[in-house]
C-alpha cells in the first residue's frame, strides 16, 4: 500500500520509492510512505485561499453540527478502523482509546461548541469594561479565527485520537487544517482521512493531509498560521526554533514528553483499598498501549517504608499481564508501534539501569503468545527501582514503552521536590485517602504539572485514570512537556484565534459584537418585545416598566409566601445591627419576582420559557417606601439551528427613586422564531 497525501482537494501519490513501514505484529511489510513531489507553498494557498473563507462562512454553532455529523459517520464505520490499528500493535482496549476516544472527543467539542459558544462567528471574551467616566466609551475583547491554517504534527501513538483532538478545535475555531501524522502509523490515519473526505461532510479546503515529511512547508508560514505538534521534546524544539517561525512569530503549541509520576500517600496502609488502587493503577498505565502514552506513568514516588511492598504487589501483578498478539484470547499487552520504536526503549531502559535496578522483566527477553517475538516488537514489561532518588535517571529519560521506576520517598515535601525533577510534566497523580495529605501534595505538584488526578476509593469507581486526557479538561504540561495546552473544552478553540480589545461608544461595540452594551441606546417602541418571535427581535429592543413602591406588607407577604423568614428581613432590631442594613430589608429573590411582575408581558406570545438567569447581583438594599423601575432590554440573540426557538438573553436592571441601580442580571428566555403575537400574523 502505497500512503497518499490530500493535497488541494486531490488525493496525491509520491512517485518516488518511499519509506517501508512494518506491520508492528508480523514485522510484514504493509506501507511505503513519501511525499516527494507535493507542492507545499501551493497546499498552505489553497487552505487559506479556499478553506479558511468556506469555514469563516459557517458561524460556530454551524460547524458544530458538522463536526457533529462528522463524528456520527465516524462512528458508524469504526470497525474498519478497528481491523487497521491492529497493524500498530495495538489491543481491542488500546484502539478503543485511540478511536472511540478520538471520536468521542470531536463529538464533546460538537456538543459544547454549541452550549458555550455563540451562533456567531465572533466569541465575546469576558465582560464590558467601564473605562470612561460617562460611558460614552467603552471596553470589550473579541476573539476571531486566524485566517491562515493549523498545522498539526501528531506523534505515532494515536494516530486517530491525536489528529481528531486537533482538528475539532480548530475546525470549531473555523481555521482550515493541515495534518501531518507520524510516518510509522500514517496508514491509520489516512485510512480515517478518507473516510472524512468522502462523508462530504466538511467544507471544501478544511482538511489535508501530508503522509511523510513537511518539506519546505515551515518556510512558508505566517503570523496567521498556527502550529500544535504533539512529539519528542526533542523534534518540538528543533521546529519551534524555526527561523520562520521564530521571525514570523508563528503560535506553536507544544505536547513533548514528559516523566508523569504517581505518588502513594503516606497515609496509606499497605494491603488497604487505596493501596490496591495505587497498584493497578500503575500496572495499567505501564501497560496499556504497551507503555506508549505521552501521559504513562513513569515514576512511581512511594514512601520509603513502603516500597518494598509495592514493589512486590507490582511484579505480582506484572506477572499475570500476557504479551502477544492482541487477536489471541487473555494476550493483555501487544507490541510497540515497531523495531525501530523497540530499540529505542531497550536503549533508553540501559540507560535507565546505569543508577537503577531492574526488579521486574527484562528489556530483551518477552515471553510472546501466538506471535514471533523477533520479526514483532514485543517487549516485556520492566520494573526499575531507584536507591538514589535525588540522582535516578528517571527524572530525566523517558523510556517510551511498557517501563516504570520506583522512587523512594521521607516527607511529602521531597515527594514533591522529587515530583518536580522531571522540570515540567503533563499529569501526576497523588493515591491517597486523607483529604489533608492530598491538599498538601496539590497544591505542592500542580505548578509543575498541566493536570493532577487525585485518586481515593470514591473516585476509583468513574475514574478515567491517571493516563487519559479528556476533552474538557486541559492536556499539556509546562518545561519539558512543552508549555502548552490541548483541548480544555472551549479554552482549545481560542488556541485558533486572536484575542482584540475593542473600544467605542457602546452604540457602535453592540453593532460590532451583537450584543448590546451598558450605554448603548434602548428603542422602546409600543410593541413590548415579549410580543416579537425570535426573528422579529432586535438588539436593544427594551421596556422601561412601570414603578412599584413597596411596603412592610409586601416583604412580610413575601416572607409568608416563600418561608424565607431570615431575621433581616422580619426583625427590625437584628437589621438594624447587621453593618449592611439600616432597616428591614426587602428579600433579593422578592425584588427579582417583582421586576418579573412589571417587565412580563403576560399574554400568550413567542416567549415559551424563562429557563434561567446570570449574574445576578444585588447592589443596594431596598426597604419598605422604596420606589422600584425596572429597565428590561434585549441583549443578545441566539439562533439555535436545529430548533424552531432561540435563545434571548435581556440586560434586566432594577433601578430605585434615586437611580442607583438595586440588581442587575440577564434573564434567559426561549422565544419562538415564527410564533404569532395575540392578534397580529407575523
Ligand atoms: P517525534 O519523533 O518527535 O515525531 C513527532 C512528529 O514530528 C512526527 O509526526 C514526525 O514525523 C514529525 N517530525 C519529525 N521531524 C520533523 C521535522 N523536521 N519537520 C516536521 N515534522 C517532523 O515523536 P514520536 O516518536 O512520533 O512520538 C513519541 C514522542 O511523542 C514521545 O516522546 C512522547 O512522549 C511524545 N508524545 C507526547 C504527547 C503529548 O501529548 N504531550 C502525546 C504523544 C506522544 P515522522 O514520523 O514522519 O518523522
Amino acid at each position: 500500500m502505497k500512503l497518499q497525501s490530500y493535497a488541494q482537494g486531490e488525493w496525491y501519490a509520491s512517485s518516488t520509492t518511499g519509506t517501508v513501514i512494518h506491520h508492528a505484529i508480523s514485522g510484514e511489510a504493509i506501507a511505503e510512505i513519501s511525499s516527494e513531489g507535493l507542492d507545499f507553498q501551493a497546499m498552505l494557498d489553497y487552505a487559506r485561499q479556499v478553506g479558511s473563507p468556506n469555514l469563516r462562512r459557517y458561524t460556530f454553532h454551524q460547524r458544530a453540527l458538522m463536526l457533529k455529523a462528522l463524528g456520527q459517520y465516524l462512528m458508524e464505520r469504526k470497525e474498519l478502523f478497528y481491523t487497521l490499528s491492529k497493524a500498530t500493535g495495538a489491543t481491542r482496549t488500546d484502539s478503543w482509546i485511540d478511536i472511540e476516544g478520538g471520536i468521542g472527543t470531536m463529538l464533546v467539542f460538537a456538543s459544547k461548541g454549541r452550549r458555550e459558544l455563540p451562533n456567531s462567528n465572533l466569541y465575546i471574551d469576558g465582560s464590558q469594561e467601564q473605562i470612561s467616566r460617562h460611558g460614552t466609551f467603552t471596553g470589550i475583547h473579541v476573539y476571531t479565527p486566524i485566517t491562515g491554517v493549523a498545522l498539526q504534527i501528531n506523534a505515532f501513538n494515536f494516530p486517530v485520537w491525536g489528529m481528531l483532538e486537533k482538528l475539532a478545535p480548530s475546525f470549531l475555531a473555523g481555521v482550515p487544517s493541515i495534518v501531518k501524522p507520524a510516518s510509522q502509523t500514517a496508514y491509520l490515519t489516512e485510512l480515517v482521512v478518507r473516510h472524512i473526505i468522502e462523508s462530504n461532510l466538511l467544507p471544501e479546503g478544511s482538511l489535508q493531509l501530508i503522509c511523510g515529511s513537511t518539506g519546505d512547508l515551515f518556510n512558508h508560514l505566517t503570523y496567521q498560521d498556527a502550529v500544535s505538534f504533539t512529539g519528542s521534546a526533542w523534534t518540538g524544539q528543533k521546529l519551534k526554533q524555526h527561523p520562520t517561525v521564530v521571525a514570523n512569530s508563528v503560535r506553536f503549541y507544544m505536547e513533548a514528553d514528559s516523566l508523569n509520576s504517581s505518588i502513594l500517600g503516606n497515609d496509606v496502609q499497605v494491603g488497604s483499598p487505596t493501596f490496591d488502587l495505587y497498584i493497578k493503577e500503575v500496572v495499567r498505565e505501564m501497560t496499556v498501549k504497551a507503555g506508549q502514552k505521552c501521559t504513562a506513568i513513569r515514576r512511581a514516588i512511594v514512601p520509603a517504608d513502603k516500597l518494598e511492598a509495592v514493589a512486590e504487589a507490582l511484579k505480582a501483578r506484572l506477572s499475570k499481564i500476557s504479551v502477544g498478539d492482541p487477536d489471541i484470547e487473555g494476550v493483555r499487552m501487544g507490541a510497540l508501534a515497531g523495531l525501530d520504536q523497540r530499540n529505542d526503549v531497550r536503549g533508553r531502559i540501559a540507560e535507565l539501569a546505569k543508577n537503577n535496578e531492574i526488579i521486574f522483566g527484562s528489556a530483551d527477553a518477552v515471553d510472546v503468545v501466538g506471535a514471533n517475538p523477533e520479526s514483532g516488537a514485543f517487549m516485556a514489561p520492566v520494573l526499575l527501582a531507584s536507591r538514589d532518588p535525588y540522582h535516578t535517571a528517571a527524572h530525566d529519560v523517558e523510556a517510551f514503552g511498557p517501563v516504570s521506576t520506583l522512587i523512594p520517598y521521607q516527607t511529602d515535601e521531597e515527594a514533591i521536590a522529587l515530583a518536580a525533577l522531571g522540570k515540567g510534566s503533563l499529569v501526576a497523580s497523588v493515591v491517597t485517602a486523607s483529604p489533608s495529605v492530598a491538599r498538601n501534595l496539590v497544591v505542592g505538584v500542580a505548578p509543575h504539572h498541566g493536570r493532577v488526578l487525585v485518586l481515593d476509593e470514591k473516585a476509583a469507581k468513574e475514574s478515567t485514570g491517571h493516563g487519559s486526557p479528556l476533552a474538557h479538561l486541559i492536556h499539556g504540561g509546562p518545561g519539558r512537556a512543552g508549555g502548552s495546552e490541548e483541548m480544555g473544552g472551549i479554552r482549545g478553540v481560542k488556541h485558533y484565534m486572536q484575542r482584540t480589545a475593542l473600544q467605542g461608544s457602546p452604540d457602535m461595540l453592540s453593532a460590532v459584537t451583537g450584543m448590546w452594551l451598558q450605554g448603548a441606546e434602548r428603542h422602546l417602541d409600543s410593541v413590548h418585545p415579549f410580543q416579537k418571535n425570535f426573528n422579529e427581535l432586535e438588539i436593544g429592543d427594551a421596556v422601561i416598566s412601570e414603578k412599584r413602591t413597596i411596603n412592610l406588607a409586601d416583604i412580610e407577604a413575601f416572607a409568608d409566601l416563600s418561608g424565607d423568614k431570615f431575621y433581616a428581613h422580619m426583625d427590625q432590631a437584628a437589621a438594624q445591627r447587621n453593618p449592611f442594613f439600616k432597616d428591614r430589608v426587602a428579600h433579593g429573590y422578592f425584588l427579582v419576582s417583582l421586576a418579573a411582575g412589571l417587565f412580563v408581558w403576560p399574554g400568550e406570545g413567542p416567549v415559551l420559557a424563562n429557563y434561567g438567569l446570570d449574574h445576578l447581583r444585588f447592589a443596594t438594599p431596598v426597604y419598605a417606601g422604596d420606589t422600584l423601575q425596572v429597565q428590561f432590554t434585549c441583549k443578545q440573540k441566539t439562533n439555535r439551528e436545529t430548533e424552531d426557538y432561540g435563545e434571548v438573553r435581556w440586560d434586566t436592571t432594577i433601578v430605585n427613586q434615586d437611580g442607583a441601580v438595586v440588581a442587575n442580571y440577564d434573564v434567559l428566555t426561549l422565544v419562538a422564531k415564527e410564533a404569532h403575537r395575540e392578534g397580529v400574523n407575523s
